[in-house]
């Protein structure tokens, strides 16, 4: 299965035209999944080669408005250009994010009188006090989503901290395992662990028949490790006529960041093939990134080598920085100097500066 990150928009704070507010999509065969929708998210994705109408779940790192003011919109120009045919019930869109969200698009689409052709759905994950200074905690009464749904929502899930794990378990299919993990920043701000799922080794047909191995019983307890005694009492191994497994990939985004809560984050994210990671400001400005809870390249890089990440992308970069194709030779905000300070520390294969509509791809893993 084809898997890529699409960047949609990689700047920092406010869209501009050399990069739009935060949001990416990460594209596997059919689904699109977008991270963050920031203001302007679908006229990118207009832009961009996906399909808008692909989008089946959404998930929200945290609630400033870089990150969320173009969810309302977005919605509401899928459900225009979604088709209804009669008698076939529209699978509701699944939207993750942080408590408040539920209550701000409520709000929003009932205050534009916004109906939509297809259900929705918020699940809300519970920050923890130590996520921001306390003017950046919004007291929970104000989250509080009481009264009606709007017409199209659907009943979510409210999602707490699992004690142990230490983080917030969003969805398991059969494909993939989705967690949230808590980050520090001026409001609470969460990053995303999406892991593929092992994908077992086929059983090998023709060596089952060189054996005399019948179709039935036998082949899915060989397929589930087991040993098989034939009728004529040779035994056959499952390892012999099971082909190796294909191990899972692990994609991990973080929102806005200038620190971890907790070593969790670490084991959540470790050897992911690829890591995004925000890098708002230059290894020179540190104090700044610092002082308006963002993270810099090599701070980026640190984290990335905690976990031994294979790949790192940097994002949501200030807007002083512009995409290496506008770059001038006297320009001071040197976005390629972010990808050497991010280079210098990192020990994975690769940094990679995020530009609009930039694909990255996630290969398949080899055979374990
Ligand atoms: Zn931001
Ligand atoms: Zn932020």
């Amino acid at each position: 299965m084809s898997m890529e990150l699409v960047f949609l928009g990689t700047g920092a704070a406010y869209p501009s035209p050399y990069r739009s507010a935060s949001a990416l999509v990460l594209r596997t065969e059919g689904d699109c999944w977008l991270f963050d929708c920031g203001e302007g998210t679908q006229t990118q994705l207009m832009r961009s080669h996906l399909k808008a109408g692909r989008i089946t779940k959404i998930f929200i790192t945290h609630l400033h408005g870089d990150h969320m003011f173009g969810l309302p919109g977005l919605l509401c120009t899928l459900s225009l250009n979604c088709s209804t045919t009669a008698g076939k019930e529209q699978q509701p869109v699944h939207i993750y994010g942080p408590a408040g969200l539920r209550k701000f698009l409520r709000v929003s689409l009932e205050l534009s009188n916004s109906q939509l052709l297809f259900p929705y759905i918020v699940h809300e994950f519970v920050p923890t006090a130590d996520q921001s200074p306390t003017e950046g905690m919004i007291d929970s009464v104000k989250t509080e989503c009481d009264g009606e749904l709007h017409p199209q929502e659907q009943e979510g899930r409210t999602i707490y901290l699992d004690p142990e794990e230490k983080c917030y378990t969003l969805l398991e299919n059969e494909q993939f395992v989705v967690k949230a993990f808590r980050l520090y920043h001026r409001i609470p701000s969460f990053g995303f662990t999406v892991q593929e799922r092992e994908r077992p080794g086929r059983l090998n047909v023709e060596k089952l028949k060189e054996l005399g191995v019948r179709p039935g019983p036998a082949y899915g307890k060989l397929k589930n490790g087991e040993s098989v005694v034939l009728e004529n009492g040779v035994t056959v191994h499952s390892a012999d006529v099971v082909q190796t497994s294909i191990p899972g990939r692990k994609v991990c985004i973080l929102g806005d960041c200038s620190g971890l809560i907790d070593d969790a984050v670490q084991r959540l994210c470790w050897e992911a093939d690829v890591l995004v990671h925000e890098a708002t400001l230059d290894d020179t400005q540190k104090d700044k990134a610092l002082e308006h809870g963002h993270s810099t390249p090599s701070m980026a890089a640190d984290f990335a080598n905690s976990c031994q990440a294979k790949q790192l992308v940097l994002n949501h970069f200030s807007q002083r920085y512009k995409p290496s194709s506008l770059l001038k030779d006297d320009d001071e905000n040197n976005i390629m100097e972010m990808k050497l300070q991010a280079a210098s520390v990192f020990k994975g294969n690769e940094v990679i500066i995020a530009e609009d509509f930039l694909s990255v791809g996630v290969p398949i893993k080899k055979k374990s």
